[in-house]
């Protein structure tokens, strides 16, 4: 069973992949045949240098047969080279082959020892090296390589060879045959074992993908359900939190109130999110590129997130953006962007502590916003694993006291991604982190600066 295993090729997983290995084969093979095709068919055409050297009586039609298969060779290259057929190069490959074969042994049949003794040797070396240069099919090589073996023993009868030379180059053209066919048995066999592999993947990536998408669908199609229960939930609370048909009456009621309309805006903060993942994944998000000024954006980002620093006991330095630059981007998602980082930024830092907005002009025109904190920290181990969906780190005191599902930074790169910038994050547990969002030159829009004092004013 075993040795059936090891001796048989690997048929294809479906027709579509056999196709479709033989052609990237072919392709991937094909500057490099060509030019060592080239190389052996000049190697035989040099060798009617030794022809001179040793050949005696019969030299004219010994250099008569070379030029003639050398041309024959040549022929059968340049239409190896113009044909788009791989079957037909593979086929190609062979004829040159087998001239140089039947070419050797009219040599060998037309002339005396020592030619008739040494030139057989010339043929194990055809078989053992040509096969090892041009790589060609299993198929191939048993025809050719039986075909030129079975061709040396049909000449042997008619050549002036000695019994000891003939029993010698049946050795090695014996051995030559055996290790032209099993070495290409073996490279195709490999080969085949790998496109299969190759294709079972691909397979599997094709399903993995379908899932993802499917995910993405009902996560979208879910979250948007509860959205419509969770607004009215929100809405209607705020009614009666604000008492606009008469007050609530037990007064009892009204802490209940309270509780619900704020866990409604968590409900909603969290289906948002789960929203706008799942659009990111199905490429379906909505996106209107405007110019803003950054310092309007910034500043906008810092007063939303205000109210949760102070609950929190935090305070936000925001240091005040260059007004002359703005930003050529989905403006209402670098808003998101930015008010992600800062809420966590506040969510992860001690009571008392400071929260630094700056903005930064790097030398290659882009701009750099860093939301800067000293709380709690990030190991250097989860740093990838917080841009992941659902990737949550400090699940202690932290994270309960505000809660958040892990989306924020994946929507965030997912963003900032898509404005061709990055997001970088740094951090050092239980020091602090430094978030960076690096916009593009090709994003910032810089306005000149106003030059008069009226200029200077309006733009003020
Ligand atoms: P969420 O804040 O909703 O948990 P995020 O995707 O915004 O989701 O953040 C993922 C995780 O990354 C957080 O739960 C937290 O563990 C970690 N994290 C993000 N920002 C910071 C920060 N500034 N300091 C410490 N940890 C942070």
């Amino acid at each position: 069973m075993a040795l059936r295993r090891i001796c048989t090729l690997p048929s294809f997983a479906t027709p579509e992949v056999e196709a479709a290995f033989w052609k990237d084969r072919d392709t991937r093979l094909l500057f490099f045949r060509r030019w060592m095709l080239l190389a052996g068919i000049t190697a035989f055409a040099v060798f009617a240098v030794v022809d001179v050297m040793i050949v005696e009586g019969n030299l004219a039609q010994v250099l008569t047969i070379r030029v003639v298969a050398t041309v024959i060779a040549l022929f059968f290259w340049g239409w190896f080279c113009i044909t788009d057929t791989p079957d037909k190069r593979e086929a190609l490959i062979g004829a040159i082959g087998l001239v140089f074969v039947i070419a050797n042994l009219i040599i060998i049949m037309g002339s005396a020892p020592p030619i008739a003794d040494l030139l057989p040797f010339s043929i194990s070396m055809i078989l053992a090296f040509g096969f090892g240069l041009v790589a060609p099919r299993f198929r191939t090589s048993v025809w050719t390589a039986l075909t030129a073996y079975g061709l040396y023993w049909a000449s042997v009868p008619f050549s002036q060879t000695s019994t000891a030379s003939i029993a010698t180059n049946a050795h090695f053209l014996s051995l030559s045959t055996f290790a032209a066919l099993a070495g290409t048995f073996v490279r195709e066999k490999l080969e085949r074992e790998q496109a299969n592999a190759q294709h079972r993947l691909s397979v599997l990536n094709a399903k993995l993908i379908d899932a993802d998408l499917a995910k993405d669908r009902l996560l979208a199609s879910v979250s948007h359900e509860l959205r419509t229960p969770v607004n009215a939930i929100g809405g209607f609370s705020e009614v009666m939190q604000q008492g606009i048909f008469g007050p609530v009456e037990p007064s009892r009621y009204r802490s209940y109130i309270d509780d619900i309309h704020y866990s409604a805006g968590l409900l909603k903060t969290s289906i948002d999110d789960l929203l706008e993942v799942s659009r990111l994944g199905v490429q379906k998000i909505a996106w209107k590129e405007s110019v803003e000024s950054l310092s309007r954006t910034v500043a906008s980002s810092v007063a939303i997130c205000q109210a949760d620093a102070q609950e929190a006991g935090v305070s936000i330095d925001f240091m005040p953006v260059d007004k002359s630059i703005s930003v050529e981007t989905d403006q209402q998602r670098l808003m998101q962007t930015l008010i992600n980082i800062i809420a966590n930024a506040i969510k992860f830092s001690h009571r008392g502590s400071e929260v630094n907005v700056r903005v930064e002009s790097p030398e290659d025109g882009g701009i750099v916003i860093k939301v800067t904190d000293t709380g709690c920290g990030i190991a250097p181990k989860d740093l990838g694993l917080i841009r992941e969906p659902f990737g949550q780190v400090h699940t202690d005191q932290y994270n309960t006291r505000k809660g958040g599902l892990g989306l924020g930074l994946t929507i965030a790169s997912g963003f900032i991604d898509k404005m061709e910038g990055c997001l970088d994050i740094d951090s050092v547990l239980g020091k602090g982190t430094t978030v960076s969002i690096k916009l593009p030159q090709h994003r910032i829009v810089r306005k000149p600066r106003p030059t008069s004092r009226v200029e200077r004013a309006v733009s003020a």
